[in-house]
């Protein structure tokens, strides 16, 4: 590779993060072009009062990924990073007043399930199996390969994939195969929730996904010191010390093209020359805005968007020693509740609520000492001009209420510092196309095929990172993008 080629990178989400220094590595002179004053995208933070809350995304899996970037770097990653297993994944409250612990040791969840719902022990035992002949059959080759090129496609790997493909995995729901795994539907319930790890609906998305537990309970679910927000600290650190340039408050207006190459970008109406460019963006912006490319942009509004969400971060003056990290506040009918997000475009009367408190790890650090910083989240369609401002006020009221029947308390009261974000503003914060929060939902067998490439198939030299786009949504799965392009970008270096 010539020494002085030039990557542009559109925009420091982590996807984007991964990828520059993964091209800085690779021995490109890279800059970043991020539109926020800060890099991170949807991993942000937020302090009030004494509060400190991340604002997107909370629960922390594969940390090898984080690991593999900082040996890739060459740098030692405890200088920037470090993050602790949790005992409990999660806190499991239903309606009527069970109660489940998801422990991190399969024996212990497993008696857990069999006290608290009345599972066979057997029954967690063999489908966490069954999740990880998935992850490692399958799941790893889909994930780790761009699945648009015909080469790869002929790969041993990829085809020895195909031939582990039990198809009904992706024709079945991942609601038909648990709930043929589980007798309690509370069990099953627990284990559909994993379809919204991707913005899924359980009683849609394939069966296939129900390798995302493996993650979870095979792997484990860990804590970032710092919060999540010490991701994007750490990978921007990295990407800094990798002789990465970041150039922030620098929306870029235009990719430009010619001869069907990519030639640069265009910021505050400078042309700035590339070799290559990697957009971070939504897909569906980058086309529609940066390339004004109304044909493309068109065929990716017809794939359906991911799940948004409405969340309240609220300071609460008082401990709360039942609850955990990361808790879950089961509705009713779940079914109703994704048919509401997906079909109906509302929001359902009866939320699941999800609550992760970082002051849980990090007593007296995250919130002031006796108090506890909530996150406070329902899942939401995506923005489709709903009444939002209504949405707040009564979704406010109906999580106190749950809340206030499951724990037996009055919340209300407690809460001293507040701040809101929906749909709209998660769109304004973080360029996320109608505020969904992992791009595409993978609500078919064949939305992981449908998903958008790491590449654009006209205009060589452009490539795609984070969660519009192949593998998808989630923090593992962009920090995979990210790997994917450098190889895309080391292979189109071999062929010219
Ligand atoms: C509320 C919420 C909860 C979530 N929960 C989890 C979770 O628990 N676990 C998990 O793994 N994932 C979770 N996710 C998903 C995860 O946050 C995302 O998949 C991931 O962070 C997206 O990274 P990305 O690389 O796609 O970039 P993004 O974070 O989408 O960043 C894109 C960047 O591009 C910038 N940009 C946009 N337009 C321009 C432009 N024209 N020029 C320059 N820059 C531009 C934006 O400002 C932004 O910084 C959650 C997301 C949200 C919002």
């Amino acid at each position: 590779m010539n020494h002085s080629s030039k990557a542009i990178i559109i925009g420091a989400g982590v996807g984007g993060l991964a990828g520059a220094i993964r091209l800085a590595v690779q021995g490109f002179e890279v800059s970043v072009y991020e539109k926020n004053n800060y890099p991170g995208g949807k991993i942000s933070k937020l302090e009030m009062d004494g509060y400190h809350f991340d604002m997107g995304p909370s629960l922390f899996t594969q940390p090898q990924l984080i690991e593999e970037l900082f040996a890739l770097a060459g740098e030692p990653m405890e200088d920037f990073f470090s993050c602790q297993q949790l005992p409990v994944s999660c806190n499991y409250f239903y309606e009527d007043g069970t109660q489940v612990k998801a422990y991190a040791d399969k024996d212990l969840f497993a008696k857990e399930l069999a006290t608290q719902l009345g599972e066979k022990e057997s029954s967690l035992l063999s489908y966490l199996k069954m999740s990880g002949k998935i992850y490692n059959d399958i799941g790893t080759v889909f994930l780790n390969h761009s699945l648009h090129k015909r080469a790869t496609l002929f790969k041993t790997k990829i085809l020895k994939a195909l031939r582990a493909t039990r198809w009904s995995y992706l024709f079945r729901s991942m609601h038909k195969i648990n709930a043929s795994y589980f007798t309690n539907s509370k069990t099953v319930q627990l284990f559909d929730r994993y379809a919204t790890y991707n913005g899924s609906n359980p009683y849609k998305a394939p069966a296939m996904l129900s390798m995302i537990p493996h993650l979870e309970h095979n792997q484990g679910a860990y804590y970032p010191k710092g919060g999540m927000i010490s991701i994007a600290k750490a990978l921007y650190q990295l990407a800094v010390k990798k002789g990465v340039q970041f150039y922030f408050d620098s929306p870029v207006q235009s990719i430009i093209r010619h001869e069907k190459k990519v030639r640069g970008v265009t910021v505050n109406g400078e042309n700035i020359k590339a070799d290559i460019v990697v957009s971070n963006i939504d897909v569906y912006f980058t086309y529609a805005h940066l390339m004004k490319d109304v044909n493309r942009s068109h065929k990716i509004l017809k794939q359906e968007r991911s799940s948004s969400a409405l969340i309240f971060y609220w300071g609460i003056k008082k401990e709360f020693p039942e609850l955990g990290l990361h808790n879950i506040f089961f509705s009713k009918d779940y079914k109703a509740e994704f048919d509401h997000l997906f079909r109906l475009k509302k929001m359902y009367d009866d939320p699941t609520v999800y609550i992760n408190i970082t002051s849980k790890c990090e007593p007296g650090s995250q919130a002031p000492h006796g108090k506890e910083n909530w996150f406070v989240m329902v899942n939401a369609p995506a923005n489709v001009g709903q009444d939002w401002p209504s949405y707040r006020e009564k979704y406010k009221r109906a999580i106190i209420s749950k809340l206030n029947r499951i724990l037996q308390t009055d919340i209300e009261p407690l809460i001293e510092a507040e701040e809101i974000m929906d749909p709209v503003l998660i769109e304004s914060k973080t360029g996320s196309f109608r505020g969904s929060l992992y791009g595409t939902s993978s609500n078919t067998g064949m939305a992981a095929f449908l998903r958008h490439p790491n590449f654009s198939k006209t205009i060589s030299g452009l490539y795609f990172v984070g969660g519009s786009v192949h593998p998808g949504g989630g923090i593992p799965l962009c920090l995979q993008s990210a790997k994917i392009v450098s190889e895309l970008v080391a292979k189109d270096i071999r062929k010219h």
